[in-house]
């Protein structure tokens, strides 16, 4: 299994996983000619991909979803939520309906979404298997609940969001009712809380941790490094960091 990102935060999300002969993405925040440009630097084409997991209605994470999925043929999985809560139905695409607490296969992939609070209408996240590696992605949630701590154990690989400095955010421009929605318990997760998290799942046999969904205002990679680094006791340079421009290269697991 190897993964790598396209891009990641508020300008739009996609995360790339292959194992065996199946490629999912995890959200398409960029539109086709845009993520064909991003998945070029990854020596794909578009075509390449043969299903997208979408997390939740965002415009960050489903903008370019139908619109890629029309043009190349996708397969789009999602919650009923996700998909009542979007102003586009879904028409002329394989869409499929996950249960948020339901593992299903996609082709050499096992998935299991699990639910998250976040101010969406259904969201979800994801552990991806192989049946030999774990790979937990987790973005967009507004607090750490019990259950993606049980979610997210025994990874071999995390990214983790890290969107804002809780000082940062709390010091910068955002009007008043923004940083209350950002901060909130269905906002999203701050350095600490990132950190707190790493700190109660199991991580023997981490490999890779990646922050991820920085906002590019309220947070600074040597903030989320930092944050990360303190709990693994390891180089804050060995924590990844997902970009909004570059995301992060292939990473094997
Ligand atoms: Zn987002
Ligand atoms: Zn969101």
């Amino acid at each position: 299994m190897r993964f790598a990102s396209l891009g990641s935060g508020s300008r739009g999300n996609a995360l790339l996983v292959e194992a065996g002969t199946t490629r999912v993405l995890i959200d398409a925040g960029f539109g086709p000619r845009e993520m064909s440009r991003r998945l070029e630097r990854l020596g794909l084409t578009a075509e390449d991909v043969d299903a997208v997991l979408v997390t939740h209605e965002h415009s960050d994470h489903i903008g370019g979803v139908f619109a890629c999925a029309r043009r190349f043929d996708w397969a789009v999985l999602l919650t009923h939520g996700t998909l009542a809560a979007c102003r586009d139905n879904g028409a002329d695409v394989r869409t499929t309906i996950i249960d948020s607490q339901e593992s299903l296969s996609v082709g050499d992939i096992c998935v299991h979404p699990f639910p998250v609070p976040h101010d969406a209408r259904e969201p979800v996240q994801f552990l991806l298997a192989d049946g030999d590696k774990r790979l937990g992605v987790l973005t967009d949630a507004g607090h750490v609940t019990p259950h993606m701590v049980a979610m997210l154990g025994a990874c071999d690989a995390l990214v983790l969001e890290c969107n804002h400095d809780a000082q940062m955010l709390a010091q910068g421009s955002y009007p008043q009712a923004l940083k209350r929605r950002i901060g909130g318990l269905w906002g999203h997760l701050d350095n600490a809380a990132a950190a707190s998290l790493l700190s109660q799942v199991g991580r023997s046999s981490l490999r890779h941790v990646v922050a991820a969904h920085l906002s590019e205002e309220n947070n600074s990679p040597a903030l989320a490094q930092e944050a990360l680094s303190a709990v693994l006791n390891c180089a804050p340079d060995w924590i990844g960091i997902a970009t909004q421009n570059e995301g992060f290269a292939w990473r094997d697991l």
